[in-house]
């Protein structure tokens, strides 16, 4: 019998050893596919993911399931059936492409991640915010001097950095919110990630936009890959007259409209002296009030706000990390769970200035640890912030579950992983704790839209190599911009 010991060991005991076998291991790594292309289809269309070790989704009647040994069969984009691997068998004929879900310890299916609240185009600026003196008021001014600098191609380049490490990290749709267009419907596109782009109608940095060059996009809303929606960046900072103009544009087109809202106790000041009450109550009064609003941050609501964030069902991202860094208090989490709006929130990255990485799971860990003094965010309910009831609030109909009907947007997570190991096999819910306590990780493949985007933990489109290093250039670009 062989000890646990040696179950363990390499074969290599040093690196010399190990050198001398990597052309082995890279042979045997070739072999370790779970991808069989079946027959000569002109086109994927249909492909089975054969026998999950688990199946991770909310059911339709939103309770979350793992289910062991589940299949997935998957139609031009869309799950057709989703099975207990024993119980039917799909014939090789109906088959384009075979993915083995079950062998080497196998693969653990979630929905992909939606991202309720980023700013792709600000990829670029990473290292701004990393300065380890100095204050952060500081900080945050020199950052939007970079920013000042960046031009469409810097724009489109960093749009495509966020979204791609985004994939890595298992989302699928993000809420983009900036002000400009053009540079994120292209990063999206070539992607193919799936992108609410909400573009700013009032911007400071970007003074040409306006209610009328959203709505200039928004008849073209069909011809875009990405899904166009309004933002502002804040209630104060739009006239009474663009806000009318933004009400009947969400009106007419039925969009979503997003904005920071209430961050900090000063914007609020801000708020109380230009519409005389507070956010959510100036929303009422401004009759924007709905359920196409969608208010990231939302720290510093009073009591009565919450209930009206509640009756009007607005929309909410948290953004635990952000609020932390930026010190912008605490969200009230446990009076939304007080008051039942607790079932509209879901989290966000911001850009890459309030977060470490661009994960959802490390956020899902944020919320938790931010609020267990006073109140304990239950693991599934974070899980169902991060896919189903993300997808209620940025009402998108058919994504964020893994049931016949919804898009196949499916994040695949190796198994034999710290993220999951040890759980307890009798109860394998303990897979999702453990999957949000580890915090971020990479997945093994990622599918949006019936599509693999990333396989075997490459991506399929971007040479991830190539693009850190005109990233690194472009960064440096800017800098020198700066100075002259
Ligand atoms: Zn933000």
């Amino acid at each position: 019998m062989v000890s646990v010991l040696e179950s363990i060991l390499t074969q290599n005991q040093t690196l010399v050893d190990a050198l001398k076998d990597e052309a082995s291991y890279l042979l045997e790594r070739q072999k370790h596919t779970r991808y069989q292309i079946i027959g000569r289809p002109k086109k994927v269309r249909r492909i089975l993911i054969h026998e999950a070790a688990f199946l991770i989704t909310v059911d339709a009647k939103n309770k979350l399931q793992v289910w062991p040994k589940y299949s997935v069969y998957i139609e031009d984009g869309m799950i057709k059936d989703v099975f207990r691997a024993s119980q039917k068998k799909i014939p090789d004929k109906k088959i384009d492409l075979f993915y083995d879900a079950s062998k080497r310890g196998g693969v653990v299916i979630t929905p992909g991640f939606i991202n309720g609240h980023a700013h792709p185009p600000m990829y670029l600026l990473r290292s701004s915010m990393t300065l380890d003196k100095g204050n952060v008021v500081d900080q945050v001014a020199k950052m939007a001097k970079l920013e000042n600098q960046m031009t469409s191609d810097d724009f489109f380049l960093s749009a495509v950095g966020d979204f791609t490490e985004e994939q890595k990290h298992g989302i699928t749709t993000t809420l983009s919110h900036y002000a400009v267009f053009e540079a994120v419907e292209k990063a999206a596109k070539l992607t193919k990630q799936n992108v609410i782009n909400a573009v700013s109608a009032v911007s400071n940095s970007h003074p040409k936009n306006s209610p009328a060059m959203v709505e200039r996009i928004l008849k073209k809303r069909k011809n875009y890959f990405s899904t166009p929606a309004i933002a502002i960046h804040y209630l104060h900072r739009a006239t009474p007259v663009q806000l009318k103009q933004i009400k009947q544009l969400i009106k007419k087109y039925n969009v979503l409209l997003t904005m920071h809202a209430a961050e900090t106790e000063s914007w609020v000041g801000e708020c109380v002296s230009k519409y005389g009450k507070r956010t959510v109550e100036a929303l009422v009064d401004l009759g924007l009030a709905s359920s196409n609003v969608i208010l990231s941050h939302a720290v510093h609501l009073t009591d009565e706000e919450i209930k009206l964030v509640k009756k009007y069902q607005i929309g909410i991202v948290h953004l635990p990390t952000s609020n932390k860094i930026h010190k912008s208090g605490e969200f009230r989490y446990p009076l939304f769970a007080h008051y039942g709006a607790e079932k509209q929130i879901a989290l966000g990255t911001d850009s890459v200035i309030s977060k470490n990485a661009l994960d959802l799971l490390s956020e899902a860990l944020q919320t938790r640890i931010m609020h267990q003094q006073a109140h304990r965010v239950l693991y599934e309910d974070l899980f169902k912030m991060l896919t189903s009831q993300a997808a209620d609030i940025l009402q998108l109909k058919n994504v964020g579950r893994i049931l016949p009907g919804y898009r196949a947007d499916l994040a695949f997570w190796k198994l034999r992983d710290r993220g999951f190991v040890p759980y307890n096999e009798s109860k394998p819910i303990s897979l999702v704790g453990n999957m949000i306590t580890h915090g971020g990780r990479n997945i093994r493949d990622l599918m949006i839209n019936g599509e693999f985007i990333i396989a075997n933990r490459l991506h399929n489109v971007i040479n991830e190599s190539k693009l850190m290093s005109e990233l690194q250039a472009a960064h440096m670009r800017l800098r020198e911009r700066l100075k002259e």
